[in-house]
Parts: structure tokens; sequence; C-alpha cells
């Protein structure tokens, strides 16, 4: 059996209480022979300045680069507010992200049955809801230059930011995208503002292109973002991939996200090119939530955003598609049953602690395995 090795950064806050969770369903699969895991742990964010003087170590860099996967917490918090700004906790975040090269973020968007009810929208609209968005996350106008706030000679100020793409960097994100729109429902929504862009018209292009040389099978329906946002509110189910680029892709994702209820659901993966010595993709699973400072240390965090995390990196790192199948299951399945942290429990109902979710999706998922 092969070994998988995980470099897991449990980060600040919250981080370490769910990342414990991932700790132990990771024993369980070992202990049950499902599959083999080498561990290591290292620090990152706050905890890392603490102990380093730095977001993250060298040597952690080092240990992420070899990793088969990077399972991330969450970093940040009050503590930390005064530190420079080029240490601050997001730092070490941000430094994995470009040292790793993780250009293509996918963010799924899942509303489970039993918590339709949560969602802003009508339980129609979202219940049974399954989109995945790609976001392009190394490129675009967060990093394009010049980006600066100059002085003009009349004493006023004018800000510049610049949108840039080249051609290469839209066809990698295309690529990951064609791929996973294959293994899903084989369709493709491309997002961008080619009415008054020249980024726009070129990702037009370019996703064109790279449909019709490699992926013609997959549909593919080319949307302006800003009536996709419109869309994904008012008939999200109409979609299943959907890729955008940097700009677009936060804004739309966080669309995407609130159509499913609580911030503790939400699980991530950011993604690289493939290595050629190894076949493998550098890659980072994280939750979409922070260190939630407001409620750190009282065991009650809900670990299934981190547990879910932790399932799309045995899917897109580790060849374990069929056991991260079983976990979502497991997921769905506590939640079916009634099972709730208190971020997801109705007003005056009973919730239970981050050890006993994280227990009870393992006893789920022993039962899935078993049928
Ligand atoms: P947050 O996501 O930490 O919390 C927002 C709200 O959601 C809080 O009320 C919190 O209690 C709740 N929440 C979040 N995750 C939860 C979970 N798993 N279970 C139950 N409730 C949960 O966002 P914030 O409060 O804006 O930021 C707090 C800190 O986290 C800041 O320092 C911020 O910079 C940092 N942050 C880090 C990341 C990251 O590490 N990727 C992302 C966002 C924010």
């Amino acid at each position: 059996m092969a070994t998988h090795k995980l470099l897991l950064l449990p980060g600040d806050g919250i981080g370490p209480e769910v990342m414990a969770e991932v700790r132990r369903l990771v024993g369980w699969l070992e202990q049950r022979g499902v599959a083999d895991f080498a561990l290591e742990e290292g620090l990152v964010g706050g905890s890392a300045y603490d102990a380093h003087g730095a977001a993250i170590s060298d040597a952690d860099m080092d240990r992420a680069q070899a990793a088969d996967a990077v399972i991330f917490g969450a970093v940040g918090g009050p503590k930390w507010d005064p530190v420079p700004y080029d240490v601050r906790p997001e730092a070490g975040l941000l430094r994995l992200r470009k040292d790793l090269g993780l250009f293509a973020n996918l963010r799924p968007a899942i509303c489970y049955p039993a918590l339709a009810d949560a969602s802003a929208l009508k339980r129609e609209l979202v219940d049974g809801l399954d989109i995945l968005i790609v976001r392009e996350l190394t490129g675009g106008v967060y990093f394009g230059e010049p980006k600066e706030i100059v002085t003009l000679e009349d004493g006023t100020k004018r800000a510049v930011d610049t949108q840039v793409y080249s051609e290469g960097e839209i066809e990698r994100i295309a690529r990951v995208a064609f791929d996973l729109a294959k293994v899903r429902g084989n369709k493709l929504a491309s997002a961008e503002k080619r009415n008054v862009m020249k980024t726009g018209v070129l990702w037009h292009q370019v996703v064109s292109r790279v449909h019709k040389e490699s992926y013609p099978e997959v549909a593919l329906e080319h949307i302006l973002a800003d009536n996709c946002a419109m869309q994904l509110v008012r008939r999200p189910k109409q979609f299943d991939v959907l890729v955008t680029d940097n700009l677009f892709g936060d804004i739309l994702s966080d669309i995407a996200a609130m159509l499913t209820g609580s911030l503790g659901m939400l699980p991530s993966a950011s993604l690289g090119d493939v290595d050629p010595a190894t076949g493998k993709r550098k890659a980072m699973y994280e939750p979409v939530h922070g260190s939630a400072p407001d409620i750190a240390g009282k065991g009650v965090a809900n670990p299934i955003a981190m547990l879910a995390s932790f399932g799309m990196a045995m899917k897109y790192s580790l060849g374990l598609g069929e056991l991260a199948d079983a976990l979502d299951q497991a997921i769905a399945q506590v939640l079916t049953e009634g099972l709730r942290t208190a971020d997801i429990a109705a007003p005056g109902t009973n919730s239970v602690s981050t050890g006993e979710m994280g227990g009870a999706v393992i006893k789920a998922l022993e039962q899935q395995l078993a049928r």
C-alpha cells in the first residue's frame, strides 16, 4: 500500500482544534488498514511567528515542497494584529501559495439537504446544490503591475491596479477546469467580462481554443461575470463547474458559499502544476473559514470544513477518491441524523462539541464502508 506523505499545518485559533479531528481520522484509517500515511507537522501563522519570528519557517516550507499534500488549518488572531506586515500570520499562507505555485483554487459549494433551510435562499433553489468553482489564484488584478497610489501635481491622489493575464496562465486554469468537468457533469461555465475588458476577450478566446482542441465533448458556456453573479442567486443549480479569474472568482465563490449555510462547512483545495518527475501536483487543502478567535479554545468549532478539506486531499492528491466519496456521505449522514455544532444548530436546540462531531463522522464512515 502506498504511503501518503502529509504535512499538517494547524495554525492558530480553532485551527489546531479542527486539525485534531483530521489526525483522529487519519489514525482511524490507518488502524482499519484502509490507507497508510506518513504525518509531519509544522507551524504557520501566529504560532510560527511566536516560535521563529516568521509566518512560516524555511524548514517547514521545505517539508511542504516534499509533501504529497499540505493540510492547512487557519491563521491569525488579535494577538498578532501589531506584528510587522511582512511577518503577519497571513504571510505564511501567501508564501505557501506562491512558493508551491498553487494557481488553481477549487471551492465546492454543496448544500446538504439537511441544512437547506440554513441558506438565505429558498430550499427548492439550493437543496442538492453541488457546484465547483475553479478560481485562478496567482494572476490577475491582485498581482499585476503597476499597483500603486501616486500623488498628482495638483496634490490629489490616483490609485492603479493592473488586470493582466497571459495566454499560458489562462490555458492552464482552463485545462484544470475542463479536466474536472469531465469527471463531474461534463459541463463547464467560463465567466469573464469580454464586453468591457481586454483580459476578458483573451480569456474567452483561450478557453474556446482549449475547448475545441482538447475537450470538445464538454458542454461549454461563456457567461459574463456580472450575469453569473445574478444567476448564482437566481437559479444556482444550473451550474456544475465554473471557471473564472482571480478577482471574479473571489466574489463569485463567496456568493456560492453563502448559498450553502455556514462557513464551518466549506472546504477548499489549491493546486499547482504537475511535477514532471513525480507526476503529482503540488497541493494544499484548507477550510474556507479563518481562525475564529471568538470561539477558539471552547471546543465548539465545526470540524466539517476541515474534514471535507482532507476529503478533497484524498480525492485530488492521494488517489483515494472512493474513500473521499464515503467521507462526504458520512458527513451527509450525521447531518441527516440531526447532529449539529453550534454554528449550524437552530436557535434553542442542542449542539455538540468539535470532538463529538468528529467522532460521529468517523462512526458514520465506518457504516458507509461496511455497506
Ligand atoms: P472567521 O472565518 O475566523 O470567523 C467568522 C465567523 O464564523 C466567526 O463568528 C466564527 O466563530 C465563525 N466560524 C468560522 N469558522 C467556524 C467553524 N469552523 N465553526 C464554527 N464557527 C465558525 O473570520 P474572521 O472572524 O473574519 O477572522 C478571524 C481571524 O481569522 C482573522 O485574524 C483573519 O485574518 C483570519 N482569517 C484567516 C483565514 C485563513 O487562515 N485562511 C481566512 C479568513 C480569516
